[in-house]
């Protein structure tokens, strides 16, 4: 028996877990569940996570998590739950799968079957944002070699143990050519490691076309964390439904497994609310503990159910279903199954996919890194480029002087364009002609530029690692 911590949320979550519940149960899942609350009652409780203490003691101990929806309650000061969850237990993997029941579940994509595999940790979702002028706020995009690596192994893992043929990455490294950059260039490395499974690159824009158009075109994709959280929604949704999709929250010892939606509170205690996504969740959940003879026995029992038209209502379709059925006639349906393949749709199987994907990271190779300038970034409320360059220009540190100005990332100075828009938010950029240079450098140079008048807001290194230079240039700049 594999103790497992089982969450019923809100709204619709106590009867759709109780139907997966039953479901995996009757086709014999070995497993012990450890009920925790979360939620809506503990955040009106005034615990802002809306987690106790005493539910991550039993996520410790289990390290296995079925999730049901929960209800965040409005109003300000509530944290995200499944935010506080990823982050703490460092669930870095967000697996989707997004398959078409064509012809029983409506969808232009009759052939479609993708697997989204989205970064869930990096990227923007950091929450390091600042205001830093009156006119102008950031926020950080954040890419690690480790996370990338994680992620993009953790892709060519899950292609291999579920006999997937192609992995295709989207980056918008033709723009973000440092962030997005890294994440394409370590999964170029990285798939060469796995010669049997074909590879490809889109950029993220044209590529989310093709996957909205041509969803049977892909496999398993694989992205960073913003680009993920969109598309994997627009799979879910051209495959057929929000509704019947599951997901899996993946790190190193830690899983989490539930249903794309919410909690639909309007549809709450009526015997209504497809059961589906949470299912999917939990087959995911029993291929992970080593259980994929239950998990096909599960999904191909669902699957049959699905094509002998018995449906609940947000699926149900005159002419195609032949029984519009509640949340728990279904989960009998599906019962009554267990041990049945469909006739039409594909089974599927599992019997590759046994155990739990583990991902090792290579040690980190040794690098040489030195400063060769810094970005000075100035709080100026006149917006004359030029006046502001000749001031700079005055103020140097040995060989440290201004290379350029840009705003919003266009360069202004020297060689501006009048016609550039330009708001209170300046980046200056001192070089020391190819020189590496000391952080003592940087001190005495914002003392200077501070002593001149000028309102610092930030500063940022301008990095060489192994000799090359690893910082954006403006745009416009030569
Ligand atoms: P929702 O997914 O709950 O509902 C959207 C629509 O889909 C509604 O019309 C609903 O009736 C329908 N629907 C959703 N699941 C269904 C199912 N299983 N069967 C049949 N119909 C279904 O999204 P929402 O209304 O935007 O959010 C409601 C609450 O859920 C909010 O409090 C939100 O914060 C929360 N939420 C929780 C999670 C989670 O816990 N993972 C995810 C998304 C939203």
């Amino acid at each position: 028996m594999t103790p497992i911590t089982v969450a019923y949320g809100d709204g619709i979550g106590p009867e759709i877990m109780d139907a997966t519940l039953r479901i995996i149960t009757a086709a014999g899942a070995r497993i012990k569940p450890e009920v925790i609350e979360i939620g809506e009652k503990v955040y009106l409780k005034g615990n802002p996570a809306g987690i106790e203490d005493s539910a991550w003691d039993s996520l410790r101990r289990t390290r296995v998590f079925l999730k049901a929806p929960i209800t965040t309650p409005q109003g300000g000061g509530f944290k995200s739950l499944n935010v506080t969850v990823r982050k703490v237990l460092g669930l870095f993997a967000n697996v989707r799968p997004c398959a078409s029941y064509a012809p029983f579940i409506d969808t232009k994509h009759p052939n479609m079957d993708v697997v989204i595999i989205r970064e869930n940790e990096e990227d923007l979702y950091a929450g390091i944002e600042h205001q830093q002028t009156p006119e102008v706020v950031q926020c950080l995009k954040l890419i690690s070699r480790p996370g990338t690596e994680k992620i993009i192994r953790y892709a060519f893992e899950y292609a291999r143990q579920y006999g997937r043929k192609k992995v295709t990455c989207f980056t918008k490294d033709n723009i973000m050519k440092q962030t997005d950059g890294l994440f394409h260039k370590v999964f170029e490395e990285i798939g060469e490691e796995y010669p049997e499974i074909e590879k490809e690159h889109w950029i993220v824009d044209i590529g989310a076309a093709k996957l909205a158009d041509t969803p049977e075109m892909f496999d398993v994709v694989v992205l960073p964390n913003l680009y993920g959280d969109i598309l994997s929604d627009v799979a879910a949704q051209i495959a057929g439904s929000v509704g019947l999709a599951g997901s899996a929250n993946i790190g190193d010892g830690f899983a989490m497994f539930e249903a794309i939606h919410g909690s639909a509170p309007r549809r709450a205690g009526q015997n209504m609310a497809n059961p589906s996504g949470l299912l999917m969740g939990a087959i995911q959940m029993l291929v992970h503990i080593g259980q994929g003879d239950v998990a096909e026995k599960v999904h191909n029992a669902w699957l049959k159910t699905i094509e002998d038209g018995i449906h609940t209502y947000d699926i149900y379709r005159e002419g195609v279903s032949k029984q519009k059925v509640g949340t728990k006639e279904f989960a009998d349906a599906v019962i009554d199954r267990l041990g049945e393949k469909p006739q039409q749709l594909k089974p599927v199987s599992y019997s590759n996919a046994k155990k739990t994907i583990e991902i090792k990271l290579k040690p980190a190779e040794p690098v040489t890194m030195e400063t060769v300038g810094v970005d000075i970034f100035l709080y100026h409320e006149d917006r004359d480029p030029n006046k502001l360059g000749k001031a700079l220009e005055q103020i140097t540190v040995g060989e440290l002087r201004l290379n350029m100005i840009t705003n919003r990332g266009t360069r202004v100075y020297p060689h501006g364009h009048p016609e550039t828009f330009c708001t209170d938010h300046w980046r200056c950029r001192f070089k020391a002609n190819g020189q590496a240079i000391s952080y003592r450098d940087i001190i005495q140079l914002q003392q200077k530029v501070t002593e001149a008048g000028f309102q610092i807001i930030k500063t940022e290194n301008l990095c060489r690692i192994n000799g090359k230079d690893v910082f954006s240039a403006g745009q416009g700049a030569g």
